[in-house]
């Protein structure tokens, strides 16, 4: 039995519906899927739906974008309660300030003379936590860029022209908040970082788990971390970020989780 951990649908940036994201994950073989759409949990609830109607077992969770130390990181929370208003609260937050953000990079592209509206991204994101990737599809659409990746690097990128910093939790803020609603808190991707030093520190604050498993993580990588997990008493996890179609061909089953780590993960959430 194998877990893919770590996917988007399109309530936030990727382009799949939860239905078609649980179709995709049949095919490739699944038996538990979660889904850890960026600052929302609306897709938990048809996603849900969609992985009972074909016994595919469903994590409920959710990407955050905390700041640690002045850099970002991502810690995914996995067996959260998706009607935790606590929660719903503070996604609130950052649904709005993601809004502002569109508003603020639209106005940037603007001043430097590419005509998109903030109408335009916001008929693409068609959800209530829209980010960059909807810019760029926007920016692509208009013919003001050949390609998503292009978006990026000409004006969506940290420090290109149109970038707007994001509204961020602090780590420990975020961890805590999963905790409360029920979750396990889990360093994404720590590959992508070069920044392991920030592992054991918060470990002490109750970061749960490590995604070892990871499609960007070489095989040296992703020993590497199980390495740290078993050091520091952490869980392991494993994802593919499947994004949809965004980038070429979906990622989903890209990483296969051995189901003994959710075995491990579920007598964490069971304490
Ligand atoms: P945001 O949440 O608005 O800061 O956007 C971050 C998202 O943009 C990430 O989660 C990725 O899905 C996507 N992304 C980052 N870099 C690229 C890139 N070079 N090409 C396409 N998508 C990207
Ligand atoms: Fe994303
Ligand atoms: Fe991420
Ligand atoms: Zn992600």
């Amino acid at each position: 039995m194998y877990a893919d951990l770590h996917l988007h649908t399109n309530f936030s940036d990727g382009t799949f519906t939860p239905e078609e994201l649980v179709e995709h994950g049949e095919r490739v073989g699944l038996q538990v899927m979660s889904l850890t759409d960026h600052d929302t949990v609306n897709g938990c609830a048809r996603m849900a739906v969609a992985c009972e109607e074909c016994g595919m077992e469903f994590i409920p969770g959710c990407e955050f974008s905390v700041e640690h130390d002045g850099d970002e990181l991502h810690i995914l929370g996995y067996f959260i309660d998706p009607g935790a208003s606590i929660l719903l609260d503070e996604l609130a937050k950052h649904q709005g300030a993601r809004l502002n953000r569109i508003h603020e990079m639209v106005e940037r592209l603007n001043s430097n003379g590419v005509n998109i509206s903030s109408k335009d991204v916001m008929e693409i994101a068609n959800c209530d936590s829209p980010g960059r990737p909807h810019i760029g599809h926007a920016l692509v659409n208009s013919g003001h860029c050949r390609s998503l990746d292009e978006s990026f690097r000409k004006w969506l990128k940290k420090g290109r022209p149109a970038w707007v910093p994001k509204m961020k939790m602090t780590a420990v803020d975020a961890i805590e908040l999963i905790h409360e609603v029920g979750g396990l808190a889990v360093i994404a991707h720590p590959g992508l970082y070069h920044r392991d030093e920030v592992i054991p520190p918060l470990a002490k604050v109750g970061l749960d788990g490590i995604e070892c498993f990871y499609t960007r993580h070489s095989t040296s990588m992703t020993e590497h971390y199980l390495m740290l997990a078993e050091e520091y008493d952490l869980l392991v996890t494993g994802g593919s970020d499947c994004h949809g179609r965004n980038k070429g061909r979906p990622l989903i089953g890209g990483v296969k989780l051995p189901y003994e780590y959710v075995i491990k993960m579920k007598s964490a959430v069971a304490i």
